[in-house]
């Protein structure tokens, strides 16, 4: 049998750091079988913890593990692939194949740990190793203490488990809990098992066992709240996607709350002659959005409203166009419509009210004040200027998103509206309607 040939690949955007070092050491390894770049990076202490499984201790154990792990796997062509990404569970580069990941502990200059895991061992998104953590903070409140049995009486074993990847404490030494939380949509509970790791303070595993009908109300969440720390951009988006009109919205409203809207756009007007006008999506077919547009004086019209407006050569411009293109996002829909609903996150409080977020440990996020949007003029060319407008959004089918969109103005109109997107919290609730 001809063996397949083993594609590798390295992630854009990693930090030239000893994370990175190791995890590409690792895959190159993997694919040609030269296991000495690796071994001169690990620690002669180095042990592999194999989720669930087993742990192999000592440099050498190590080596004949992976030598072994290349035989069955890679010689065989069972694994083809291998990719070096960022796993933002604990912000570092690590090694990804299929759903297999492995991480690592490095203490000084030299590996300490590795640990080979699944990327999710179940289809419930806090388990996903690539996913930011879970924060404790947040999570408190539903945490009792481990049982030593499951329901079915079955033992529950914590060796072999995540170590703390930070301080390298083994699994068997963090302190355990059973976490009780509300699901999506508050619908239901999930329960599952964390361990923290005493010394950190840190959440090291979630582990997803199972979902169950909501019984109580429970669910009142008292954990910490995060800032109403808006800017002029989040006090003009509240205002344009105002969710006081837009409950009030209907067929027999939609001038009174496209006159609303014009009222509150002070950097972008309509041309004289035209008209904009709201049309509320079609209740037939499988599934329909609002629908925004400018008419013409000759009657004929154009959903491209943002290409079609008198616009000021300033940020606040820019930023008033990028709300109008995806108005229809929060605006009412019908049935598949629902698929493109978006929550956007106009300051970090907006977080609050997602609940796949809301436990998790975003402050990396926070930091590089992504929870603010913010618009930064690029280009200024006489006329002509290019404006990058930053803000993330949520959908229940693609998560957290960070959108990027380089916008040109040139002789008061937009004339490029240009969009690229980075997943920064990957999420699908699962929910096919
Ligand atoms: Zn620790």
């Amino acid at each position: 049998m001809k063996k397949k040939k083993i594609e590798t690949k390295i992630d854009d955007n990693l930090p030239a750091d000893k994370y990175t070092k190791v995890s590409v050491s690792l895959m190159n390894a993997l694919a040609s079988g030269e296991f000495g770049a690796l071994e001169s990076l690990l620690n002669n202490d180095v042990r592999t913890v194999c989720c669930g499984h087993r742990t192999m201790k000592g440099k050498t154990r190590t080596m004949n593990y992976w030598r072994g792990w290349r035989q069955r796997y890679v010689e065989t062509s069972i694994v083809t692939s291998f990719e070096v990404v960022r796993s933002n569970y604990y912000s570092h580069a690590c090694l990804k194949t299929d759903n297999t990941i492995v991480m690592f502990q490095i203490g000084g200059d030299l590996v300490s740990a590795i640990i080979l895991s699944a990327v999710k061992t179940s289809e419930y998104v806090d388990d996903d190793k690539l996913n930011y953590p879970l924060d404790v903070e947040r999570i408190k409140q539903y945490l009792e203490p481990l049982p030593t049995t499951d329901d079915e009486g079955t033992p529950i074993d914590t060796t072999n488990r995540m170590p703390c990847l930070h301080c390298g404490i083994e699994s068997s030494d963090l302190l355990w809990y059973k976490s009780t939380r509300p699901g999506f949509f508050n619908r239901n509970w999930n329960i599952g098992q964390v361990s923290v790791c005493p010394q950190c303070g840190l959440i090291v595993e979630y582990k997803h066992v199972k979902t169950t009908e909501l019984e109580t109300d429970k669910n009142k969440w008292v954990g910490p709240k995060r800032p109403n720390n808006g800017n002029e951009y989040s006090a003009i988006a509240s205002k344009i996607y105002s969710e006081r009109m837009i409950e009030l919205l209907d067929e027999e409203r939609t001038s009174t709350f496209v006159s609303y809207l014009l009222s509150q756009l002070t950097d972008v007007e309509v041309e004289s002659a035209c008209t904009l006008e709201l049309r509320m999506p079609k209740k037939t077919g499988c599934g329909d959005n609002s629908h925004l547009s400018i008419r013409y004086p000759n009657g004929e019209k154009t959903e491209d409203i943002i290409y079609n407006l008198i616009v000021k050569p300033t940020e606040m411009a820019a930023w008033q166009l990028y709300l109008l293109k995806n108005i229809a996002a929060v605006l009412p829909y019908y049935w598949h419509g629902g698929y493109n609903r978006c929550t956007y996150i106009f300051q970090e409080s907006d977080i609050d009210g997602i609940v796949p977020l809301k436990f998790h440990d975003l402050s990396e996020l926070s930091a590089q004040d992504l929870f603010v949007p913010s618009v930064e003029k690029t280009i200024k060319n006489g006329q002509c200027c290019t404006m990058l407008v930053r803000c993330c959004h949520w959908n229940d089918w693609n998560g957290l998103v960070k959108e990027e969109v380089s916008i040109m103005i040139e002789n008061g109109h937009c004339v490029s509206y240009e969009r690229t997107t980075v997943d920064l919290f990957k999420y699908n609730c699962g929910l096919w309607y």
